[in-house]
């Protein structure tokens, strides 16, 4: 009964082709913070697109709340789960804030009218990963690290229990890079989100992770807490 649960998932592309990843039975809980860990080609992006519903599931299934991935409408998903890719956003003409206010579309709909709340909510967002000096700022304009850093503000206004990272630091500079995972531990710890982002970063995971979920290529994948990957080295 976790708030994210993984049945007998296969991951992979096009029909019929051999899964990367096949047998993965996983479960987030609230208030987890967990880091899926792996080298580059490990598949990482792979399994967190499938998650988040990006990407078709070979077999098995996925389920939020109970409620089977394959049944949620798009408007409920962004209710459930918030994602944040590494790939370059096709959004050439939106300002910051109009990207993060995107994350309220599920509530608003995409023709609906931002409450003033909701604009509170989405410069609070702005500010809380240090763009407040940029709110009208191009996102084409930006450099790959503050892209990133709105679209980490796009989730929050999201106001969904769980979150999907892929890894969220990849372009970040150290001070930046300790920041946002300050803040994201901050969401799982003080608010019950749960969280789960990819990293090759074996040092920050062992640092922030309450689980582990280890990926190799051809190898099934190893859930552990942090302690057991450095008894295990
Ligand atoms: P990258 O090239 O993506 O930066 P590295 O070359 O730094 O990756 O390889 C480190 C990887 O080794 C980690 O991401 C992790 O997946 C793997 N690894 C580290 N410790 C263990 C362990 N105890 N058991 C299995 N794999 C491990
Ligand atoms: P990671 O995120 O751990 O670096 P990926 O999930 O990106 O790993 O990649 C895992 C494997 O899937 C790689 O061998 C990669 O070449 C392959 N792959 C990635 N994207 C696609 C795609 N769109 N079509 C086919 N194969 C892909």
């Amino acid at each position: 009964k976790g708030m994210m649960q993984v049945k007998g998932l296969a991951v992979g592309y096009g029909n019929g082709s051999v899964p990367l990843h096949s047998n993965i039975d996983i479960e987030v809980n609230e208030g987890e913070f967990i880091c899926l860990l792996g080298p580059n080609g490990a598949g990482k992006s792979t399994l967190i697109k499938t998650l988040a519903g990006f990407l078709k599931p070979i077999q098995g299934d996925v389920f939020f709340n109970g409620c089977s991935l394959k049944q949620l409408s798009e408007s409920d998903r962004s209710k459930l789960v918030s994602v944040v890719l590494t790939d370059r956003l096709q959004v050439p003409n939106l300002t910051v804030f109009e990207l993060v206010a995107l994350g309220r579309t599920p509530y608003t709909g995409f023709f609906g009218k931002l409450t003033p709340e909701d604009v509170e909510l989405v410069n609070n967002a702005i500010s809380r990963v240090g763009l407040a000096n940029y709110r009208h700022k191009p996102i084409d304009k930006m450099s790959d690290g503050e892209r990133q850093k709105a679209m980490i503000a796009k989730a929050l206004v999201q106001e969904t229990p769980f979150i999907i990272l892929d890894e969220p630091t990849a372009f970040l500079d150290l001070p930046a890079k300790l920041e946002i995972m300050q803040l994201l531990k901050r969401l799982s710890c003080e608010h019950g989100r749960g969280i789960l982002l990819s990293t090759h970063d074996l040092e920050m995971a062992l640092q922030i992770a309450d689980k582990i979920w280890l990926l190799a290529q051809g190898r099934k994948l190893q859930v552990g807490i942090p302690e057991d990957l450095v008894l295990s080295n």
